[in-house]
């Protein structure tokens, strides 16, 4: 089955611990939500998926479409088809966003294959007509100066173009106003369908108003405790997060 699967994954970050045994499956065209209290580890799922240095794998299994990533370096992941939206954007004064996109779309070809510049813009102006972002984004420096809702909309921009098979989108709604968040959940939704699947990461309910997750999942202390349908992501803004701490507590008896 095309999924990306976790399995009793174990990451640290030093000598701390912060996921246990966590496990999951995201199936090509679902969306799953996944949600929890800051700190949770939910960043270090994202980071550790995509290969970054800091967060070290004790044990468990990360498959994409049956493949290990997780001995992989970030550029292989990301060729395999896994793509990552930050939390948190580094900015990269003096590339612009058309050039980043395109250094990133030109290591993605084949040996046999050439790069067609004419044909990458008319891409890029497509993807940015369907996202409904200005034409003149793309001269700006990556994320230098940009708001919070400009940084998410970036983000969606190089997910687009680079066409993964699998996106985690990390908190793209936080600290975003709601005609941001609306912007954001558009671009989610042009690019949703049966060849991409999504772990949107998100600590409020709000952004599961514009996307309709397929799963959610309930995340404490670096494992999922509960896993249901949209209507769990409602009634844990009801029930707060001292509900999943009950459950977990629970569980773990
Ligand atoms: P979440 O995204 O759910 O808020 P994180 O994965 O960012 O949680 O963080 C989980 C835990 O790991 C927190 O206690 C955080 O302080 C710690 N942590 C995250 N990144 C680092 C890091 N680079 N160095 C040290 N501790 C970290
Ligand atoms: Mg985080």
């Amino acid at each position: 089955m095309s999924q990306l699967e976790i399995k009793n994954l174990n990451v640290s970050i030093g000598e701390k611990s912060i996921l246990n045994d966590f496990s999951l499956a995201v199936p090509k065209g679902e969306v799953h939500a996944l949600m929890g209290p800051n700190g949770t580890g939910k960043s270090t799922l994202a980071k550790a998926l995509a290969g970054h240095p800091d967060y070290t794998v004790n044990s468990g299994e990360a498959l994409l479409d049956g493949q290990s990533i997780l001995d992989l370096e970030p550029d292989e992941i990301s060729r395999l088809g896994l793509f990552l939206a930050f939390q948190y954007p580094n900015e990269i004064p003096g590339v612009s966003i058309a050039n980043f996109i395109r250094a990133a779309v030109q290591a993605r070809l084949g040996e046999d294959d050439d790069f067609v510049a004419t044909e990458y813009y008319k891409n890029l102006y497509q993807q940015m007509d369907l996202l409904k972002i200005d034409r003149t984004f793309t001269s700006r420096s990556v994320n230098e100066g940009f708001s919070g809702g400009e940084k998410k909309r970036c983000e969606i921009l190089q997910l687009a173009m680079l066409n993964p098979s699998y996106a985690i989108l990390d908190e793209t709604d936080s600290g975003l106003d709601i005609d941001a968040l609306k912007v954001v959940a558009h671009g989610v939704n042009t690019l949703k369908g049966e060849n991409l699947g999504i772990l949107l990461i998100t600590h409020y309910q709000r952004l599961l108003d514009y996307i309709i997750p397929d799963k959610v999942h309930v995340m404490w202390d670096g494992r999922i405790v509960k896993s249901g349908g949209k209507e769990l992501a409602l009634e844990l803004e009801a029930k707060g997060y001292d509900w999943v701490k009950e459950l977990a507590t629970a569980n773990a008896c």
